[in-house]
């Protein structure tokens, strides 16, 4: 089968674009720049006949996708902004965010080979302010940054914008799959993954690949250690959840939770130790109650499994420090 895969230059996409590849799909990504489509080339050498990319410049233009999306089985949308602690604003986070959602999707009406489209959400689109310990599902929506945005677009902080993003764009999949479900061919997965962390196969970090890296060498686990950290899932594992999106047919329709659990910042200090890294600290006590994280969804109609927290932070590390080695 063919599979359409935005943004396939992204920390998330290399590795959907991977394990497709492994598993025999052919892959057509999208890139803004031909250098970012020729690193791909470059990056899976041996799957050069089964790898394409085609440029689109600008997402959130009417008809943008038109062309990328002809004679593929299946789209995965995964490209929208994932800022640098969240810097950013309305017009650089949210528009691309929203406006590229709406734009595939009105590519997609007209179809008439695409079967499944998974659409990348996030867990701060379920993720609306609640005491620590909150019990998490797919029945969660985050409407405090839906409401937020609306009423103030650009007097709003970088993170609650990317709240507001995902969130929107998740809806706007929906509602666009509810209107036209009687007309299309394709159906919807939508799939919130929490903090994605585990090994990168880019070159420089982004935003959620570095995060590990900055706590390990960069910040005190004062600055950190007590703060209510929430949940996390491993690269590799957000990628299957992809790959397996494409394959059952039950997930059709649905919406999952995936993640790999609830986490403290004081949980990757402790899981880090192994590594036997003299510059990574100990870290300090840390009472902040766990979320529960409910995947029961995800793993009954995915089959999926995952990482476990401690080989996900470490991975993370490694390939980081011997990135930096080769430099
Ligand atoms: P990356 O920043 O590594 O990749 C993002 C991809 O989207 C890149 O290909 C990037 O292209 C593209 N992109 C970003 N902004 C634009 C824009 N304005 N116009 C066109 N393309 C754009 O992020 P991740 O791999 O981490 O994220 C992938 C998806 O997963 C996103 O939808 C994100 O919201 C979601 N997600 C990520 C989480 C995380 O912790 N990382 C958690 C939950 C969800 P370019 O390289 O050219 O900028």
């Amino acid at each position: 089968a063919k599979v359409l895969v935005t943004g396939a230059n992204g920390f998330l996409a290399l590795h959907v674009v991977q394990q497709l590849l492994e598993q025999g799909y052919f892959v057509r990504g999208t890139v803004r720049s031909a250098a970012k489509g020729e690193w791909i080339k470059n990056k899976f050498p041996a799957f050069s006949s089964k790898l394409e990319y085609v440029i689109v410049e600008d997402i959130t233009k009417e008809g943008a996708f038109d062309e990328a999306i002809k004679g593929m089985d299946a789209v995965l949308h995964t490209a929208s902004p994932v800022p640098d602690n969240f810097a950013g604003n309305y017009d650089t986070i949210y528009v691309p965010a929203v406006k590229g959602t709406t734009s595939i999707f009105n590519s997609l009406k007209g179809s008439t080979t695409v079967k499944r489209v998974v659409f990348t959400s996030s867990f701060v689109a379920m993720m609306e302010p609640h005491e620590s310990g909150y019990h998490y599902t797919e029945a969660d929506w985050n409407n405090n940054a839906s409401t937020l945005i609306k009423k103030s677009p650009n007097d709003l902080p970088g993170v609650m914008i990317y709240l507001a993003a995902k969130t929107d764009a998740e809806h706007i999949a929906w509602d666009f799959y509810n209107e036209h479900k009687g007309q299309v061919q394709w159906d919807l997965v939508t799939l919130n993954p929490p903090y994605i962390w585990g090994p990168m196969l880019q070159d420089e970090p982004n935003f959620s690949s570095n995060l590990v890296y900055r706590l390990a060498f960069e910040e005190k686990p004062e600055d950190k250690v007590g703060q209510h950290a929430g949940s996390w899932i491993d690269v590799r594992d957000t990628a299957k959840a992809h790959v397996l999106s494409l394959q059952k047919e039950k997930a059709g329709g649905e919406r999952f939770l995936i993640a790999g659990g609830a986490f403290k910042w004081q949980d990757i200090y402790n899981e880090l130790q192994t590594l036997n890294i003299p510059e990574i600290p100990k870290g300090v006590r840390d009472d902040d109650p766990y979320d529960i994280i409910d995947t029961s969804k995800a793993t009954r109609i995915l089959g999926l499994e995952y990482i476990t927290l401690g080989k996900s932070v470490r991975d993370s590390i490694k390939v980081q420090l011997a990135r930096k080695s080769q430099k």
